[in-house]
């Protein structure tokens, strides 16, 4: 009997598993004592929790700060110029950059979040030296961002060290950097350096492109080639066909894991956007290719062609995500957005 699960008579299921009054379960429990049978509910109670995998985004100093300044005197100057320049400002507090707030906003999420949410980290991976990265710690600390992980490289490319760190995003201003990060499989863009833009809301607001970004390039491959009425028969035709996943289904994959987490509604931390150049006909296979993935975006714009600025900055977006220059110049206008220079529109 020791060490056994076994039938009990007084509850519904093993012994001890009392769904019952305190005084059964009093009685259940001076049962075990007596039997020294084991309870499958303390089993269960006792098992270690699967740990949630963490949403782990990787960002450049370039991206976080405004350092404008500094990198134009590395370009005229050299980079002794700029590491002078660099120590001798280093208690200066460097002014937030274009991807601040949305660091700011993912690192806010593991404030109060439920025990099972995924943890967010954000890691800092600079080109600077050491050295001339100390002001960058120090702005950080300065403006209270729980940032502890950064690689310096001093000059030598930042990319190899994204996959040990597991981050599932990288955001850099150099556009090798992030291609490095595509091609072994990284979500990762370009965004312009720029100082912060206005936060609107506390609310996390990501959008995305879907071809050639969340699913695979094949839909701008067939426009491209054959023409958008071609391309609209062959998605009507193929509308119960799943899309492949493009580059930042894994980030999408993740983010939705961290929103599962939250209370969903309004006050749900997090709100994600499809805003895609599709229009119906060709918006099926989208919808049942999201339902296949069982992934949910809260909304979705078919702009058939539209300029997506103005309807990120109706969304709101914190960042956009689009493999189309031509798409994020006008997001650019009015939300920050990220390049992602992958598929047939950047080859
Ligand atoms: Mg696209």
């Amino acid at each position: 009997m020791r060490g056994a699960q076994i039938h009990c008579p007084q509850c519904v299921a093993f012994l001890g598993m009392c769904r019952l009054s305190i005084g059964r379960v009093v009685a259940c429990r001076r049962m075990l004592v007596a039997t020294g049978a084991t309870c499958l509910r303390d089993t269960v109670a006792m098992a270690p929790h699967p740990v949630p995998v963490p949403l782990i985004v990787a960002i450049t100093a370039r991206a976080l700060f405004d350092l404008e300044h500094s990198h134009s005197l590395f370009e005229s100057e050299g980079i002794q110029a700029y590491a002078d320049h660099q120590r001798l400002r280093e208690d200066d507090v460097l002014e937030p950059g274009i991807a601040f707030p949305l660091v700011r906003k993912l690192l806010a999420l593991n404030d109060n979040a439920p025990p099972d949410a995924p943890h967010v980290e954000v890691i800092l991976l600079s080109r600077n030296s050491s050295d001339t990265g100390l002001g960058i710690f120090n702005s950080i600390h300065h403006h209270g961002l729980a940032i502890t992980r950064a690689t310096f490289t001093s000059g030598a490319p930042t990319w190899p060290y994204i996959k040990p760190f597991g981050a599932q995003l990288f955001l850099s201003a150099n556009a090798d950097s992030v291609r490095g990060a595509l091609e072994h499989g990284v979500a990762a863009a370009t965004i312009l350096p720029a100082k912060a833009p206005q936060q609107r809301s506390r609310q996390l607001r990501i959008a995305f492109d879907g071809d050639a970004v969340i699913f695979g390039d094949e839909g701008e491959r067939m426009s491209r080639q054959d023409g958008l009425e071609a391309f609209t028969r062959h998605e009507r035709e193929r509308a119960r066909e799943p899309l492949s996943g493009g580059p930042f289904k894994g980030f999408l994959d993740a983010l939705h894991r961290l929103q599962a987490a939250f209370p969903a509604g309004e006050a749900a931390p997090i709100r994600t956007a499809l805003v895609t150049a599709r229009s119906a006909p060709a918006h099926e296979r989208v919808i049942r290719t999201l339902r296949e993935w069982e992934v949910r975006l809260d909304e979705a714009l078919f702009l058939g062609g539209r300029a997506k600025g103005p309807f990120l900055e109706a969304f709101g977006a914190d960042i956009f995500f689009d493999d189309s220059l031509h798409n994020i110049d006008s997001a650019r206008q009015h939300v920050a957005a990220g390049h992602v220079p992958h598929g047939v529109a950047n080859s």
